[in-house]
């Protein structure tokens, strides 16, 4: 199986590296020519100049880009090249209704679409570690499992096309109140003239402890914000959770607050940074 990849970025780059390494990447595509470099210096993989030529090429593309516009965008490129009976798969974060919209486009040129996102942050893309929450046909993804195989190391079937993306909010509303509660109690300690380091040793290793803690908590103490994943990229996420939320009448007051203080954090120029730069909001004076 022959497979490509659109989107160098932060998770995408991780992601390309284990395909690589696994024998399965054959092309790659990044629309800012810099990172495709590097990552062909590294990997000594055939670059493409446009989508459209890297979709021609692969049995299965995998999408790896930033936003609802920009997944649109690409598959409606890709569309025009796409060989019946290939399979693009999106692990960006979009949502549901994109997800379905993209189905669609792909469906009228005999093209089977996996929304695929994913979790566990740029660690996880360059571990091959991530979870994966797909929806789409079971079949499709049981063809392409293999692959998904060498990014994930869960890949769970979540229902039809769409069914991935809604799953995807869910864990974004969760890191959301993971975010706002290790920054606010880190705040706390501070304020409370606590040693940091100690701090965050010993309660990640209790009831309290989580992923964000021991892989944000040393650098968020120190200001140190380096992305990670950034505060545009949630905030993104977190508008799709409030519209999906307005759809069933669902109150979400923890992402309502969260959105707000990204917005914040975007207005003063810290939308590239890592989400856990939510600490300058936290941080007693
Ligand atoms: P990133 O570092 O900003 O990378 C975004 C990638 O998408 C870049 O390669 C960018 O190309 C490409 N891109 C964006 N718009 C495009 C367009 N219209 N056409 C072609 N290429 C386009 O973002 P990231 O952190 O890798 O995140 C990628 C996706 O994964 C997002 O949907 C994000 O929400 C999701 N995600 C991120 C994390 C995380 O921890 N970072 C975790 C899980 C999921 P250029 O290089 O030219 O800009």
């Amino acid at each position: 199986m022959k497979v490509g990849i659109i989107g160098l970025g932060a998770m995408g780059f991780g992601m390309a590296s284990n395909l690589a390494n696994a024998g399965y990447l054959t092309a790659v595509y990044n629309r800012t020519t810099e990172k495709m470099v590097e990552f062909i210096v590294e990997n000594l993989i055939t670059a493409y100049p446009t989508p459209q030529s890297l979709a021609a090429d692969v049995d299965v593309v995998i999408l790896c880009v930033s936003a609802d516009q920009d997944v649109l965008s690409v598959v409606g490129a890709i569309a025009e090249t796409l060989r019946p009976g290939t399979v693009v798969v999106d692990t960006s974060t979009v949502s549901r209704d994109t997800a379905q919209t993209a189905a669609r486009i792909l469906a009228s040129k005999q093209v089977a679409f996996l929304d695929a996102p994913v979790s566990g942050g740029v660690e996880g893309a360059k571990n091959g570690i991530l979870a994966m929450m797909v929806g789409g046909e079971a079949d499709v993804l049981e063809k392409v499992r293999p692959v998904l195989e060498t990014l994930a190391t869960r890949i769970i079937h979540m229902g039809p096309n769409g069914a991935g993306q809604a799953t995807k909010a869910v864990n974004q509303i969760m890191g959301a109140g993971i975010n706002q509660a290790v920054t606010e109690a880190l705040g706390f300690a501070e304020a409370q003239g606590l040693d940091m380091d100690k701090v965050i040793e010993v309660i990640s290793g209790g009831a309290s402890g989580n992923w964000f803690l021991q892989h944000r908590g040393a650098t968020l103490v120190k200001g140190s914000f380096a992305p990670g994943f950034k505060v545009a990229l949630h905030h993104k996420d977190l508008k799709i959770c409030q519209g999906m939320a307005v759809q069933t009448d669902f109150p979400t007051p923890l992402v309502d607050m969260t959105v707000v203080n990204y917005q914040q954090l975007m207005n003063e120029g810290y939308g590239e940074e890592d989400i856990s730069s939510l600490y300058r909001l936290k941080k007693p004076d």
